[in-house]
């Protein structure tokens, strides 16, 4: 990105976050979901740190939400609703903890803390207000100072007490939720009534709470948690938190049954990882967990910085959604022939891992969605779930984008394009395109894994029925792919785990340094194969006089080869000429060359002399046959190359050896009716000595 469409993106991004956050906060209408918004903010804020000559007093990036609206009577908070800092990694977490640690040991205490972990519920933050035991007043956080009167709403849910089961004056702190089958439930309502529905469950919650008419509110389900108390009246405040949720419980507030006190970080780490998993079995939605030092003491020793308190933290689980861009997108061929278009994406992060694939489906989808190529995107990826894109953000068009036409023919085999009516889940029926020719799943899949293959890329865990799996789930369309996925992409597929996944990625990406001649094995050129590979390598040198520098060089001056000039070398014949000729010529043979630059794919050239030395075997052209006891075929090609010699696949006149073990079969019967010197194991370990 220059500095000119750094400034257009930045000032876009301002218009586009702004809009939104006027949606959210003033309309509970928000178009995309909190944790997209995330994502278009925190790129503002990257762009503005690395363009810190556009930065701007009127950006949203310096300003925070939460400004209470007019229509509802506003309360000032009798002591300041804090938030909590954020924290998202295991590193975090650890800094934080050293921080509380060597805070308490400046201020004299000497025992270690413990922690009370709560999950943190997604939904509308309340502050309720009790005189003599009775409600009187229930509020929205707001800004932290002032919230909106929603007492007559928050009367409304059933597990907030009206009277509470002692007659004490106190202001407690609870979350409002909604589960999500009521939001589903709403959001029909609403859609039948025109009206825009909630994009997740806070806002749903927060919609349903700043409610002018409390009867609306009082038809849906909401619920609620209560987990601190602010202030009391009259008795003792308890002297650990695990001890105010206790009272809270014994009062007659819902408080939820799911915390525990750590003793270590590890136990910490623990539980933070058990309600990752385990986030999406609860009725409620939870976006991390929030941990506190247990002792109100230490609590109050560790007090407050201006922005939130010092002895908590909120550990957000990893977002589900973010935003980034489509860079292209492709046509994977199934094996039934169903061609599906896949978003290529610019990698990014999602739910812990990097995700670089998404399926569009069809070419209604496509439609639906009105994704082009360059478009920004929103993309969704939940637990198990293979990624989606749940959107478009057109505002950020710069006009350069593309249009997607599905293809006439079969990018893979060039054959038709058939056309088949299909029935969608809810009865809905769509178009459905299909390669007409039976083999053209089968072909691809043959190519990728002769490419894979040990004389090949040799990608370890990279085996015949993973391939397919890749394939037919779209995250590749061909053998270049391959370099381009990340952990993310893999994950959700069945038989894969994070160890395997984590191992497979890197042996891709060491697959991605390759000599020369095993990448023009990979390509599976028709009558190149492992020896004819080593040949051209041999050759490069009179071929190209200009020394060759990388891959890209390969795509650029391949195709000026002539096949006469392919035929001239030694070994090679008139149709190993013409394929060469003819492949490297083939456009969509150019393109794949391109995608193995694009991703990182480097090709080793030979230093003149490395693959064949002169030795007992030069010029002679040896076929090996049979089983060896000493060393493998392979073994015994490469000891035959390094004496000079060329191994060689079929037994012709103009065959010099034949290097037979035992049980040797046709080949060895030829070579004694053409009269071809046979060696035995001993003969051929005595010629090399
Ligand atoms: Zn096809």
């Amino acid at each position: 990105m220059n500095t000119e469409q750094a400034r257009e993106r930045i000032r876009k991004l301002r218009e586009e976050v702004e809009r939104h956050r006027l949606l959210y906060h003033s309309h509970d209408a928000p178009e995309i979901s909190d944790e997209a918004y995330d994502s278009l903010f925190h790129e503002l804020l990257r762009l503005e740190e690395t363009y810190p000559q556009f930065r701007s007093d009127t950006s949203p990036t310096t300003r925070v939400g939460g400004d209470p609206l007019d229509r509802f009577e506003k309360v000032r908070h009798a002591s300041r609703q804090w938030s909590f800092d954020d924290i998202f990694d295991g590193d975090e977490l650890r800094a934080w903890d050293e921080r509380v640690r060597k805070w308490l040991l400046k201020a004299g205490v000497m025992t270690d803390p413990t922690y009370c972990c709560e999950l943190k519920i997604d939904g509308l933050k309340v502050v309720l207000t009790y005189e003599d035991g009775d409600f009187v007043r229930g509020a929205t956080r707001g800004d932290g100072e002032v919230g909106e009167d929603a007492t007559r709403n928050l009367r409304t849910i059933q597990s907030i007490p009206l009277v509470l089961a002692r007659p004490l004056s106190m202001t407690v702190i609870g979350e409002a939720w909604l589960p999500e089958a009521e939001r589903a439930r709403i959001n029909r309502e609403r859609e039948a009534a025109g009206e825009p529905p909630f994009a997740n469950v806070r806002n749903a919650a927060a919609g349903s709470i700043r409610q002018l008419d409390s009867k609306v509110t009082a038809s849906r389900r909401l619920d609620s948690f209560a987990y601190d108390i602010d202030s009391i009246e009259g008795v003792p405040v308890p002297d650990t938190q695990i001890g105010e949720l206790e009272l809270l419980r014994d009062l007659g507030f819902n408080v939820n049954p799911n915390f525990r006190r750590c003793t270590t970080l590890a136990e910490v780490e623990e539980y933070y990882r058990e309600w990752t998993d385990r986030r999406h079995d609860l009725p409620y939605a939870l976006d991390g967990i929030v941990i506190k030092v247990d002792a109100r003491n230490m609590q109050e020793t560790l007090g407050y910085t201006a922005k939130a308190p010092r002895f908590a933290i909120a550990y957000k689980f990893p977002a589900e959604e973010a935003t980034t861009v489509v860079e292209d997108i492709g046509i994977q061929v199934g094996r039934t022939g169903v061609l599906t278009p896949v978003a290529h994406l610019r990698p990014v992060r999602i739910a812990g891992t990097v995700v670089s694939r998404a399926t569009l489906h069809n070419a209604d989808e496509i439609a639906r969605l009105g994704v082009r190529i360059g478009d920004t995107v929103i993309i969704r990826k939940a637990g198990d779930i293979i990624p989606e894109i749940l959107g478009v953000v057109t505002n950020l068009r710069s006009g350069t984008e593309r249009e997607f036409h599905m293809p006439d023919e079969c990018p893979i085999c060039g054959g038709a394009v058939a056309r088949r009516a299909v029935d969608e889940k809810g009865g809905r029926s769509s178009v459905a395109l299909y390669c007409a020719n039976p083999k053209c799943f089968a072909v691809e899949l043959e190519k990728i894994i002769h490419a894979v293959s040990r004389k090949g890329f040799d990608i370890d865990g990279l085996g015949e029925k993973i391939v397919e799996q890749l394939l037919n789930e779209g995250l590749i369309s061909d053998m270049a792919d391959i370099f381009d996925l990340t952990e993310g992409d893999l994950l959700p597929l069945e038989r894969f785990g994070e160890k395997s996944v984590a191992n497979l990625v890197a042996a891709i990406g060491n697959a991605k340094k390759i000599p020369f001649r095993r990448f023009v094995y990979s390509l599976g050129i028709r009558h190149v194969g492992e020896e004819s590979a080593i040949l051209i390598a041999e050759h490069l040198h009179e071929l190209f006089p200009k020394r060759l520098a990388g891959l890209k060089d390969i795509a650029e001056r391949f195709p000026s080869v002539t096949p006469e000039r392919w035929a001239e070398i030694p070994g090679f014949g008139e149709k190993s000429g013409r394929s060469l000729a003819n492949w490297f010529n083939d456009e969509a043979n150019i393109r794949l060359l391109g995608k193995f630059v694009e991703f990182g794919v480097e090709t080793v050239f030979p230093k003149a002399d490395v693959l064949r030395k002169e030795g007992v075997f030069s010029g002679k052209s040896i076929v090996v046959t049979g089983t060896l006891s000493r060393f493998t075929r392979d073994e015994a090609k490469d000891i035959i190359r390094k004496n000079g010699g060329h191994p060689s696949g079929s037994v012709s006149a103009k065959t010099d050896f034949v290097l037979a073990g035992e049980d040797a079969g046709s080949k060895l019967s030829k070579a004694e009716e053409l009269g071809v010197h046979v060696l035995s194991e001993d003969e051929f370990l005595g010629m090399i000595g």
